[in-house]
C-alpha cells in the first residue's frame, strides 16, 4: 500500500471538467471563454492527432483543467451518435465533472436527449449548461431542458461571458476541499454557494406523488409554531422555507409553489412535477419521499426516490396511512422486498411508518432524518479507509487485464454530504463496474455508512 505522503493526489488536486455535448452547442466558445483564447490557439495544433484539448484555467480562485471535446466528432466516419459518445466517453472518465451543453436557442434535440440517456447511466456528476441564454432569448430552450433528467439546467451564454458566477456555484460542490467544515457548509448548492450565509440547519424536503399526504405531512410536523420566511437569496424565486427546532437541532423545510400546486394528469405537466420535485430536492439535504401505505412503491414512487439519491441526498421513506393498514405484516414484507429489488444500490434506506393525519410516530420519522443526516454528513479517516482497501483487495483481488493486474493504490475521501471517495487505480478505465459496486458495498458495511448514496471515483495513480 501507498504510503498517503507519497500519493499522487496532491498533484491531482485542480478540477477536471470536460466541456461536452453536440455539435454547434458553443463547447468551443466555453472552453475559450474559461482558458482564454491564445492559449487554445496554442493548444490546437492542426494535423496533430488527440484525442481532446486540455488546458488549466482559473474561475472564481477554483484551479481548473478544462477538457475541451469539440470537433473530434471529424474523426470517426460512422454515426454522429457514436462518434459523440466516443469522444467524450474517454474525456468524461478523466473529468470529476461534466459540463453539458445544449443550445436554450433551438431547444432540445433528439440528440440532446440521447446524450443525456447515456450520461445519466454514468458516474461522472453532470452539470447541465444552457447556453446561448443571453439576453432571456434561451428562456424556452432553458425550460425544455429540464426533461433531459440532469438536474436544473443554468443559463450561461459563453459568446457573452453570462451565468459563470452560477457556474462557479455548481461546481463549488466539486471542488477538492480545503477540509474545513465551514468551507464545506458553504459551499453546499443547498446553501445558496459561496457568498450566502453559512446555514446549519438541516434542509428538509418533503416529495411524493399527488395524494399521498405531503400536505398533511407538513402541517402536523410543524403545527402551528411555523415560521414562512419569503424568497431569498440562493433559493428559487417560488420556494418558501419553514423554519423550527427538534430536539433543539435547526430544521428548515424547503418546500416549493409547484409541490402545492396539484398535477394534472397532463404529459407536460407530469413532466413539470418531475423538473419541481429535482428542484426541491437539490435544495435539501435529507429528502422525505412520502409513498401511500395502500399503494407501496409504485414507478413513480421509485423514479422519485432514484432521483433523490443520484442527486447525492440522504433518502427517508416515510408510508404514510399507516393508520387505515390493516395487514401491517404483509405490507413492511412488501416494501422491503421492492427495496431489496429495486433500490439495490443503497442498503440501509430508513424507513418509517407512520400517519400524516392521527401525528402518530412524527418523531420516528424526525429522528430517522437525523440520524440519515449524521451518516450523509460522516468522514472516514484515510488510514481506516486504507486498511479496509488492504482487506478488500486481499480478499477479492481486482481482475488482470492484458495479463497485468488492475493495482488500486490508495483511497481517500474526498467529500462528504454525501460520502465520496477516490480511489487511485493502475488502470481506472478497466476496473469493473462490478468491483466498484463490491468495493461501495464493503464501505457501506465495513465503514458504517448505512442508507446514503456513496459516490466512488477513480483517477489514475502510477
Ligand atoms: P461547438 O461545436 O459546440 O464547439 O460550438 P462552437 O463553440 O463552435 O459554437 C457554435 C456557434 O454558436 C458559433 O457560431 C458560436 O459563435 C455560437 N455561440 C456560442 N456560444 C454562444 C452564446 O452564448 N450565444 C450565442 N448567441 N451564440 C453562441
Ligand atoms: P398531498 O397531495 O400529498 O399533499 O396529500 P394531502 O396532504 O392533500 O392528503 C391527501 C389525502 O390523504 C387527504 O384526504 C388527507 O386527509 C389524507 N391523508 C393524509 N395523511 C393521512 C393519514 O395519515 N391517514 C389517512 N387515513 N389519511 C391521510
Amino acid at each position: 500500500m501507498v504510503e498517503p505522503a507519497s500519493a499522487p493526489y496532491m498533484e491531482a488536486m485542480s478540477l477536471t471538467v470536460a466541456i461536452i455535448g453536440r455539435p454547434n452547442v458553443g463547447k468551443s466558445t466555453l472552453f475559450n471563454r474559461l482558458v482564454g483564447k491564445k492559449l487554445a490557439l496554442v493548444d490546437d495544433t492542426p494535423g496533430v492527432t488527440r484525442d481532446w484539448r486540455a488546458a488549466p484555467a482559473r474561475l472564481a480562485g477554483i484551479d481548473l483543467t478544462v477538457i475541451d471535446t469539440a470537433g473530434l466528432e471529424e474523426a470517426f466516419d460512422d454515426s454522429l451518435e457514436a462518434r459523440m459518445r466516443r469522444q467524450t466517453e474517454r474525456a468524461i472518465e478523466e473529468a470529476d465533472v461534466a459540463l453539458m451543453l445544449i443550445d436554450a436557442r433551438s431547444g432540445v434535440t433528439p440528440l440532446d436527449h440521447h446524450f443525456a440517456q447515456w450520461l445519466r447511466k454514468g458516474k461522472t456528476p453532470i452539470i447541465l449548461l444552457a447556453n446561448k441564454c443571453e439576453g432571456r432569448a434561451g428562456a424556452p430552450g432553458l425550460y425544455e431542458a429540464f426533461e433531459l433528467g440532469l438536474g436544473e439546467p443554468v443559463p450561461i451564454s459563453a459568446e457573452h461571458g453570462e451565468g459563470l458566477a452560477e457556474l462557479v456555484e455548481a461546481l463549488l460542490p466539486y471542488v477538492p476541499p480545503e477540509e474545513t467544515a465551514e468551507a464545506e457548509e458553504g459551499a453546499d448548492p443547498a446553501d445558496g454557494g459561496e457568498t450566502a450565509p453559512v446555514i446549519k440547519s438541516l434542509q428538509l424536503a418533503i416529495v411524493g406523488r399527488p395524494n399521498v399526504g405531503k400536505s398533511t405531512l407538513l402541517n402536523s410536523l410543524v403545527g402551528e409554531d411555523r415560521v414562512l420566511t419569503g424568497p431569498e437569496a440562493g433559493m428559487t424565486r417560488d420556494a418558501i422555507a419553514v423554519e423550527w427546532t427538534y430536539k433543539d437541532k435547526p430544521i428548515r423545510l424547503v418546500d416549493t409553489a409547484g409541490m402545492r400546486r396539484k398535477s394534472r394528469v397532463d404529459e407536460k405537466l407530469e413532466k413539470l412535477a418531475v423538473a419541481d420535485a429535482l428542484r426541491v430536492i437539490r435544495m435539501a439535504h435529507v429528502v422525505v419521499l412520502v409513498v401511500d401505505a395502500e399503494a407501496i412503491l409504485d414507478h413513480q414512487d421509485l423514479t422519485i426516490a432514484r432521483m433523490v439519491l443520484d442527486e447525492g441526498r440522504a433518502l427517508v421513506i416515510a408510508v404514510n396511512k399507516w393508520d387505515i393498514v390493516t395487514d401491517r405484516a404483509g405490507t413492511l414484507k412488501q416494501i422491503e422486498d421492492k427495496l431489496q429489488a429495486q433500490l439495490a444500490q443503497v442498503r440501509g434506506i430508513p424507513v418509517v411508518t407512520l400517519s400524516a393525519l392521527r401525528r402518530q410516530r412524527l418523531d420516528n420519522l424526525l429522528d430517522a432524518v437525523f440520524d440519515i443526516y449524521d451518516v450523509w454528513n460522516r468522514r472516514v479517516s484515510t488510514s481506516d479507509l486504507n486498511r479496509w482497501l488492504a482487506g478488500m483487495t486481499e480478499a477479492h483481488p481486482p481482475p488482470a487485464v492484458e495479463g497485468r493486474r488492475i493495482k488500486i493504490r490508495y483511497a481517500t475521501q474526498v467529500k462528504a454530504r454525501p460520502p465520496t471517495f477516490a480511489l487511485w487505480v493502475s488502470k481506472p478505465l478497466d476496473l469493473p463496474e462490478t468491483y466498484i459496486r463490491y468495493l461501495v458495498n464493503g464501505i457501506r458495511e465495513s465503514l458504517n455508512l448505512p442508507g446514503v448514496p456513496i459516490r466512488m471515483l477513480t483517477r489514475k495513480g502510477k
